[in-house]
């Protein structure tokens, strides 16, 4: 299938978001064949008319977790809920349940833009079996590139424990379970180093280690003899500091580092990933809707300025920032990435175009899949998404997409399945946060 997209302005990331006019991007089998000015269409290739709209690289979803929808939920923090959420999942119809879940979620953020995603944490390998579907041309979600991660790893009693990740207590039982996921098919290893913002108990200290040294190096060993990266939760900066002594390759979340840590995080060629979605909303928001003890609530505010931190001191020392909606926790949906672009720019203080590029080719070098996608170059796949307003100026642009190209599949006029009453909230938190920020 050979196909031509005509007349369009694309957003060049690799050059300060330059606008080049009026060009035609030549696409076949999946892959940009080339980009000329626009002209008489080639012989053999099917033309779609997109005079007028922006062509910009699709969104790379650096972070995210695909069984939840972002509503806020009990289901995941503990008790009752969770213990029978997980019953239902280890029977045979909760399988197919989540499989369906996990399927919509993907398919959500493919029509919101997003057109590769990074699992960082997943229940029972369903990201695995998604991607082996999507790989298999059994999938609604045909064309998003995806990186799984399985179920993270953590010792007895962290972060996700016996929900989206697995625990032991020694080495040789920790490598085993980094086996257990090469042997699987993943494509990267998720440790969780820290508690997260909700199971903190101290104010002031959202993230408490919940690994040591010794468990996260013999993870992140293991990981690399199977050649496979460790991306690891790391909710405070003594959790980042930990993480990037011990070799993890990116830091989630994350905290401003020592000199030393950072010098080995940049040596590896790591990253950092923030993750706003999440902790503004749970940080700003009322007691009434996010339901978020005054410590929890608190120590979101502590974690949104530990990334904000780790990203300035990453773009200043050189090392790669991606970022990430953290979908599926609460507040978070699979759609937003395009809210995770305009609060990365609000909270960095780095501007829409930074953010912009950050959210593709940045996020695409985090992921090592640079070669593949992140801008819009002849020989990468088409991954292409269109829309009325440049995107690199204001992200609100992206929440109403013309069309989006995913490993050469378009889909016109995509329209996710949004939370309309979540929506409202998020909408009029960002309005206050703009506001704020007009009145430093
Ligand atoms: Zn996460």
């Amino acid at each position: 299938m050979k196909t031509v997209y005509t007349g369009c302005d694309l957003i060049d990331v690799e050059n300060g978001c330059a606008v080049v006019g009026n060009v035609d991007i030549y696409v076949a089998d999946g892959r940009i064949a080339k980009i000329a000015p626009h002209g008489e269409t080639e012989e053999g290739y099917r033309k779609e008319d997109m005079t007028g709209l922006y062509a910009a690289p699709g969104l790379v979803n650096a972070h995210a977790h695909l069984f939840g929808t972002g509503r806020p939920s009990k289901a995941l923090s503990g008790g009752s809920a969770q213990r029978l959420l997980i019953k239902l999942v280890s029977t045979r119809l909760g399988k197919s349940v989540l499989a369906k879940l996990v399927e919509s979620s993907a398919y959500n953020e493919l029509l919101s833009g997003v057109t590769a995603l990074r699992a960082v944490g997943d229940l029972k390998y369903s990201d695995v079996a998604l991607k082996k579907r999507i790989e298999q041309g059994k999938s609604k979600v045909r064309g998003l590139k995806i990186l799984v991660s399985g179920p993270a790893i953590t010792a007895p009693g962290g972060h996700g424990d016996g929900t989206f990740a697995d625990s032991a207590d020694t080495p040789e039982g920790l490598k085993a379970l980094v086996d257990d996921r090469a042997d699987n098919g993943v494509d990267l290893i998720k440790v969780c180093v820290t508690g997260g913002v909700t199971d903190s108990k101290k104010r002031g200290e959202p993230g408490e280690l919940r690994m040591t040294f010794e468990q996260v190096k013999a993870v992140c060993d293991r990981a690399h003899e199977r050649g496979l990266r460790v991306a690891a939760h790391a909710e405070s900066a003594p959790g980042a500091e930990l993480s990037a002594r011990a070799g993890v390759d990116t830091i989630e979340h994350g905290g401003r580092l020592s000199e030393e840590a950072f010098r080995m995080l940049k040596e590896r060629g790591g990253a950092v990933v923030a993750t706003y979605s999440p902790a503004i909303p749970c940080a700003k928001l009322p007691a009434e809707i996010t339901r978020l003890s005054e410590t929890a609530a608190y120590n979101s505010e502590v974690a949104a300025e530990n990334m904000t931190a780790a990203c300035l001191q990453a773009f200043e020392g050189g090392v790669e920032v991606g970022m990430g909606t953290d979908a599926s926790c609460p507040f978070s949906t699979q759609y937003g990435m395009w809210r995770e672009v305009e609060w990365f720019a609000f909270m960095t203080g780095e501007g829409a175009a930074r953010a912009f590029v950050t959210a593709t080719a940045g996020n695409a070098r985090v992921l090592g899949i640079f070669d593949e996608t992140g801008s819009l170059t002849a020989g990468k796949r088409a991954d292409i998404i269109f829309t009325s307003a440049n995107p690199a100026e204001n992200a609100a642009a992206l929440c109403e997409l013309k069309a989006v190209v995913a490993g050469g599949r378009l889909i016109r006029n995509p329209r996710p399945k949004r939370i309309s009453a979540l929506d409202a909230v998020l909408d009029k938190l960002s309005e206050e946060i703009k506001n704020e920020l007009c009145h430093r």
